[in-house]
């Protein structure tokens, strides 16, 4: 899992380096694709429930799940990129939001507080913990800021596959939900909003949006429980 988590982030280390207003999220995602291709792996979320892309490319109030399309990145545009590679039957599920030219402040902020609340649940990912260590920590850092967290998408299991149990999550209170064993791996994965955390489901069926359509902003790691605690699987020097 580890293999496959250095794939993914070297994946998306890539993309960052390429978004940019005028750039199309269809080139993003074939430049995932061809990437994680070369490195043997394949895209995870390709054909996943019917699912066309290799990453899911969520601009500004889209949340998750959108589909990569001839949509051209604009000045001021922030971009959630979503991304699974497996490679040698091992799933790794990794996300973030990234700036396309100069946002305004409070999408800057939205960015910062949402990267700093993963760091925050990560720091729960601990033996000995439960779910709830890990959503308790992540909704603190969230509201704390004057932002909110989406409650119908939650983090998971990972390994053989994308989705595995326990859910995780991102709200709660310490001490309750799902114990966390030694050799779990999860994805932890803050799906935050500007304003209302209500979602919807967009026309095509997949892509979720937020109701105000105010901006969202998403990071995410996959993270393995060890006794001598969490391990970020998805970042490169991790
Ligand atoms: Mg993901
Ligand atoms: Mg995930």
């Amino acid at each position: 899992m580890a293999a496959s988590g250095a794939v993914l982030a070297e994946c998306l280390d890539l993309l960052e380096a390429a978004v940019a207003p005028g750039v199309t999220t269809l080139a993003l995602d074939e430049m995932a694709e061809e990437f994680i291709r070369d490195r043997g792996g394949v895209p995870s979320f390709k054909g996943y429930h019917g699912f066309p892309g290799t990453i899911c490319p969520s601009v500004n109030e889209e949340v998750v799940h959108a589909i990569p399309g001839p949509r051209a990145l604009a000045d001021g545009d922030i971009i959630s990129i979503d991304c699974g590679v497996t490679l040698d039957g091992w799933v790794s599920d990794s996300a973030r939001t990234i700036s396309a030219g100069d946002v305004g402040p409070v999408a800057t902020h939205l960015m910062d507080t949402t990267r700093r609340a993963l760091a925050a649940g990560i720091t729960q990912a601990r033996v000995g913990n439960r779910t709830g260590d890990i959503g308790a920590a992540v909704q603190e850092v969230v509201e704390r800021a004057g932002f909110n967290v989406v409650r119908t998408l939650v983090g998971h299991g990972v390994g053989r596959s994308m989705h595995e149990e326990p859910q995780v999550p991102n709200f709660g209170r310490p001490g309750t939900g799902a114990l966390l064993e030694e050799g779990v791996v999860i994805a932890i994965e803050p799906m935050v909003t500007q304003g209302d955390p209500e979602v919807v489901l967009g026309d095509d069926g997949w892509v979720v949006c937020t109701r105000d359509l105010g901006l969202s902003a998403h990071f995410e790691h996959t993270v393995a429980l060890t006794m001598s605690g969490p391990r970020i699987l998805t970042r490169r020097h991790g």
